[in-house]
């Protein structure tokens, strides 16, 4: 195996031409693999080598992985595949929002990159997922049995790229565990009906630390919210919910 920092360098020696030898001899990458790329450029300069921002120098997006990191808390799962050390990562997105999945696929890619992403069908929903050896490293929360029968708590890490992207982790537990719906009141005045509609978002997760994560970026970003049963979070309020307009919106 070679030095995946190495490559860069390796694609562009071959580029301008220089002989396997050389480039062999300046990156100590084999001259099997160099020969495989020179055969077929177009894909080797596609495939990039998947390597992980806690074991290796690779910058994390971080707004990307604190949405992912929502959708993960709320509708995603981390299971070991059939091949040893390797995980699978899948979200599952309800095939009512297409724009949802996408978005998933797309967090998922750029968090995750040089993996194929799939698309597995289920009841309903779509799961939407990679492979990695790394999966764990960056979900830490991974563990056996569901998420609310077990503490959920962020690492120090985690906790600074949510505090520095807090409205992308509101829009990821919001489209894995939440909604944004229309509220109808009945008003009769002198005789007469009227309907007045106004939006609200919901969360609902059974697990309490999910949901003290939800109300804790809440707070962080000075939204009210109320919690209106015993695994519900409502936003209502015109502002908070004109705030949360701003970043999250309907499902799509
Ligand atoms: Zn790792």
């Amino acid at each position: 195996m070679y030095d995946p920092r190495q490559r860069p360098l390796a694609l562009r020696l071959l580029r301008e031409g220089f002989s396997l030898a050389e480039i062999n001899h300046q990156t100590g990458i084999s001259r099997q693999t160099l020969y495989n790329w020179k055969k077929d450029p177009e894909k080797a300069a596609a495939r990039v080598v998947p390597a992980c921002p806690r074991c290796h120098e690779r910058a994390l997006d971080r707004p990307a992985y604190s949405y992912l990191l929502g959708l993960y808390l709320g509708d995603g799962h981390i299971a070991n595949a059939p091949k040893p050390g390797i995980y699978r990562m899948e979200i599952a997105c309800a095939n009512s929002w297409p724009g949802l999945s996408e978005e998933a696929a797309h967090a998922l890619a750029v968090v995750m990159p040089g993996q194929k992403i799939g698309r597995r069908a289920s009841i309903g929903c779509t799961n939407i997922g990679a492979y990695s050896k790394h999966w764990p490293c960056i979900f830490p929360q991974h563990g056996p049995g569901m998420k609310h029968t077990r503490k959920i708590t962020l690492s120090e890490w985690q906790q600074e790229i949510v505090d520095e992207c807090t409205g992308k982790f509101v829009r990821g537990l919001i489209h894995s565990d939440g909604c944004r719906a229309m509220n109808r009141i009945k008003h009769v005045r002198n005789g007469e009906t009227v309907w007045y509609e106004y939006p609200r978002y919901f969360f609902t997760n059974a697990s309490d630390d999910i949901r003290t994560l939800y109300t804790d970026a809440l707070d962080r970003l000075g939204i009210a919210w109320k919690q209106s049963n015993a695994r519900n979070i409502s936003v209502a309020r015109r502002d908070a919910v004109a705030r949360l307009d701003a970043f999250v919106g309907p499902k799509y």
